[in-house]
């Protein structure tokens, strides 16, 4: 683990404890099977998580198995996540990912990916249509527990901020750079961490340096000492 990932991690950690917060609280957002956890992160692509929540109550409660959602056409299932924006083509996806598994497996499963590497998970998994690596590493992590490391928005942004990559890398450089940074089994918590400190302490717009936990080792903060050009606000 580098040096300042390290740091990252314990002050994030201390810190999230302070407010009284606990990393299990957090893992339990981290459940459900892998082609649950697939079809649920497809529904979260350009919107929020409570959009995608609703979007897939509404299929589960309209189609309660997968082989109800295959069965259905393709407006149905638009209809069912309309909530989630995007539902034509998410539902278009939706059909042919459970088309292709029913086809290739026989079954509406991606049980089988389970006891495979990060790298054959991903790569089977960003062969679908509409599957990026993020929703790749999404279900690698969540669902699999594998040490795979999604980069969002706001991972990607406080990871460049911060000096844990290049503040130019893509959000797949830094997929690669993360994922192989923190040690073994570490990287859910990590990824939970950092989210939460996305989305409250270092926003995109008016970053609150003032009260960040990481201030000391951020390298956007100490700009002269970590060769840093740019300020975070
Ligand atoms: S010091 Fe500022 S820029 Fe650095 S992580 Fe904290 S809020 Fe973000």
């Amino acid at each position: 683990m580098s040096g300042r990932l390290t740091d990252v991690a314990l002050r994030l950690r201390e810190e999230f404890r302070r407010r009284g917060g606990s990393a299990r609280f957090l893992l339990q957002q981290a459940t459900g099977g892998p082609l649950d956890t697939l079809i649920l992160t497809l529904l979260s692509q350009a919107t929020n998580d409570g959009n995608a929540s609703r979007a897939y109550a509404e299929l589960r409660k309209r189609f309660p198995r997968w082989e109800d959602v295959l069965r259905a056409d393709v407006d149905e299932i638009e209809d069912a996540i309309r909530v989630g924006g995007l539902g034509k083509s998410k539902a278009r996806r939706i059909k042919e990912i459970l088309e292709r598994l029913e086809n290739e497996r026989g079954e509406l499963s991606l049980d089988f990916l389970k006891g495979l590497s990060v790298r054959e998970v991903m790569d089977y998994l960003t062969s679908f249509k509409g599957v990026g690596c993020k929703t790749a590493a999404c279900v690698a992590l969540f669902a699999l527990g594998l040490d795979a490391f999604p980069v969002d928005t706001h991972i990607l942004r406080v990871a460049r901020r911060l000096g844990l990559v290049d503040p130019k890398a893509t959000a797949e450089k830094a997929q690669e750079t993360l994922s192989t940074g923190a040690p073994p089994g570490t990287n859910l918590e990590l990824h939970l961490l950092l989210i939460d400190h996305g989305r409250r302490v270092c926003r995109a717009r008016r970053p609150r340096c003032g009260v960040c936990p990481l201030q000391a080792v951020c390298a956007a903060s100490n700009p002269a000492e970590s060769g840093f050009s740019t300020s975070p606000r």
